[in-house]
């Protein structure tokens, strides 16, 4: 198993693991962009988003749940949040795992694109 988000997910690859349970893991981004940039990933090996379909899609809900649970945690809760998913290339996805990106910490600025 190549994938680095397995590798974290399997306890392999060491981390700081903030929150984890039978079907997501969340840790902190390597090369964060905002003073809070946790990263919440399936540990079923998904590598985008594009992959889901009405019967595997509640992953994602399940997994906008644990981020909004750290949100909170990390005090970011009451000002505000973002929550990117990135999606194969042109989407600008690096890490070919499905993840959601929690960003706060910081005014939000830019546009989507
Ligand atoms: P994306 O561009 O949406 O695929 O984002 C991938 C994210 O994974 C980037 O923000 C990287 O900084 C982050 N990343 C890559 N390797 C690791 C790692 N070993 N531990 C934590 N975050 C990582």
């Amino acid at each position: 198993m190549n994938c680095i988000f397995c590798r974290i997910a399997s306890g392999e690859v060491p981390s700081n693991i903030l929150y984890q349970d039978e079907r997501v893991v969340a840790f902190p981004d390597i090369n964060p962009k905002a003073p809070v940039h946790l990263l919440v990933v399936p540990r079923e090996h998904i590598e985008t988003v594009a992959e889901l379909t009405e019967d595997s899609a509640s992953i994602i809900g399940h997994i906008v749940t644990v981020a909004n649970r750290l949100a909170r945690e990390a005090g970011i809760a009451e000002k505000g949040y973002r929550l990117v998913v990135n999606c194969g290339l042109e989407g600008g996805q690096e890490v070919p795992h499905l993840h959601v990106h929690l960003l706060g910490g910081r005014q939000m600025t830019g546009t989507l694109g």
